[in-house]
């Protein structure tokens, strides 16, 4: 996809998208990946793009699931790539119970690649990343003055998805995702009543191209996108995942972000 000052690249990671957004002088990379892409993004710059690792001048991580944080303190440590992300990003599997949820995340990563009958890649990844620079609200990204931070937490804590205003772009992690044609929820859903503001927030931007994890790129309003979204947290969560609720309550974090 061309833009009036940078390309955007889809490219399929190992159970979710990655975009690397092309300027001219630098390179942005949406988001951390999957543990097992960090060669394939390699590969994608210096081969593909012809471009040194040292042209990617930032890693966003929109939240801590195994998907969208496990290549990117990889790539740091290889190549000395700074990782921007929310200040509350590493508490998200603080504790026993963090620890827990850090292993089933990583199992459930697994389990979607079996679904998706991808061939096996490691998928653990650091529960802690200790991000270079913390994104808060509303700033604009380091280096990438175009674009601009949202707080939209709800899958977890700590969600951001990033917007550029001009090119009526947004960037949206787990914030929602896109199954065949159907726009869906992400699952889980840890805050259900704030995952609400999250969507409600994103449906009233002017935005018509938009960047899912799960489902590639959509060309419609975030108007229609998210209210169908939203219309789904009704029925939240599922009969069979009643138990989720439960298991979520003992998050630290999320008694914390309540406190
Ligand atoms: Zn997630
Ligand atoms: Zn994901």
């Amino acid at each position: 996809m061309e833009y009036s000052d940078f390309k955007i690249h889809h490219l399929d990671g190992y159970i979710q998208s990655l975009y690397i957004v092309e300027y001219a002088d630098k390179l942005l990379l949406l988001d951390g990946g999957s543990r097992g892409d960090v060669m394939k993004i390699e590969y994608f710059i210096t081969r593909t793009l012809k471009r040194p690792m040292s042209d990617l001048k930032l890693i966003v991580v929109t939240h801590l699931h195994p998907d969208h944080a496990g290549a990117a303190p990889h790539l740091r440590k290889k190549f000395n790539i700074p990782i921007a992300g929310h200040p509350e990003l590493d508490y998200w599997y603080k504790g026993f119970s963090g620890q827990i949820q850090h292993l089933l995340d990583t199992l459930f990563a697994w389990f979607v690649a079996y679904k998706l009958r991808n061939k096996y890649k490691r998928v653990w990844f650091q529960p802690s990343l200790k991000p270079d620079y913390e994104l808060c609200d509303d700033q604009m990204l380091p280096f990438f003055y175009d674009w601009e931070v949202l707080c939209t937490p709800g899958h977890t804590t700590h969600d951001i998805s990033v917007l550029n205003r001009k090119e009526r772009i947004i960037y949206i992690g787990d914030l929602a995702i896109k199954l065949g044609s159907k726009f869906n929820l992400p699952f889980p859903v840890a805050l259900p009543s704030v995952m609400e503001k999250s969507l409600i927030r994103v449906s009233e931007l002017d935005v018509d191209n938009i960047l899912f994890a799960h489902g590639g790129v959509v060309n419609e309003s975030s108007e229609v996108v998210f209210d169908i979204v939203r219309s789904k947290l009704k029925n939240y969560p599922p009969p069979k995942f009643k138990r989720v609720k439960w298991f979520t309550n003992l998050n630290r974090a999320i008694r914390k972000y309540y406190n």
